[in-house]
């Protein structure tokens, strides 16, 4: 049996890796889109981009109804924040789009495979081998080109773990409630929202 060897393989499927294999699959490229988390989009789509900018619009409205009497909008000036919904909104928008990529990956006739993927080494007559642990279970594949769309993660200070204080992108974005100041900041309220911070900040470690 002629072995399946892929003409591209992309290890990492956030938005280098998923437009690299939208591409290959435009140009008939046999196509593996790697991943190891759960879900294809990356950072981006799951911890970064849409999930703040998602919340940012929450913020937006909140404080544009602040001012909604001088709008002529009346009857919102007792509003009252429930940050359950927030988040649901927040997981609603993330799933929509993580849904819409798997759809493109079959559309360009992408193959997906959930795992973590790892060169074994130099490539051998023109051939790549990666290995690919999904849990116990490790596979090979092999590949004429390979992409290497792995992204970044927030790296701890030595020490320190993440927990309801000390906050990566990740912690931040799934907190139980709202938290007493963020480093997005609507635009043009950056630098208010800055000092604010600040301020509190320096409040907090008197109190301390
Ligand atoms: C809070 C926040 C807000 C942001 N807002 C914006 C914004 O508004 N606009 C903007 O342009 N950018 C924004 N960014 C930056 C943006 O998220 C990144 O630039 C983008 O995600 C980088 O894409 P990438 O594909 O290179 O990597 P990532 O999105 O990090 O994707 C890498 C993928 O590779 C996978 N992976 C890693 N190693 C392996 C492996 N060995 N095997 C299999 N899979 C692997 C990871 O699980 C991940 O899914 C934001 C980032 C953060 C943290």
């Amino acid at each position: 049996m002629p072995e399946n060897i892929y003409d591209v393989a992309i290890i990492g499927s956030g938005p280098a890796g998923y437009t690299a294999a939208i591409r290959a699959g435009q140009y008939k490229l046999k196509t593996a889109l790697i991943e190891k988390d759960p879900y294809l989009g990356g950072t981006c789509l799951h911890v970064g981009c849409i999930p703040t900018k998602a919340l940012l619009f929450n913020a937006e409205l909140w404080d544009h109804l602040k001012d909604a009497a001088e709008f002529g909008i009346e009857g919102v000036a007792s509003r009252k924040l429930n940050w359950g919904a927030v988040l649901e909104r927040k997981a609603k928008v993330v799933n929509k789009h993580a849904k819409g990529l798997e759809f493109l990956m079959r559309k360009n006739k992408v193959e997906t495979l959930k795992g973590y993927g790892k060169l074994t080494g130099p490539a051998q007559n023109g051939i790549h081998t990666i290995e690919l642990k999904d849990g116990a279970k490790t596979s090979h594949i092999k590949a004429k080109n390979v992409i290497l769309a792995t992204g970044s993660e927030a790296r701890m200070i030595p020490g320190l773990e993440p927990n309801d204080r000390v906050l990566t992108n990740i912690e931040i974005l799934k907190l139980g409630k709202v938290p007493s100041c963020g480093c997005e900041s609507r635009e043009g309220r950056e630098n208010e929202n800055r000092r604010n911070c600040q301020l509190q900040r320096r409040r907090q470690a008197a109190e301390n």
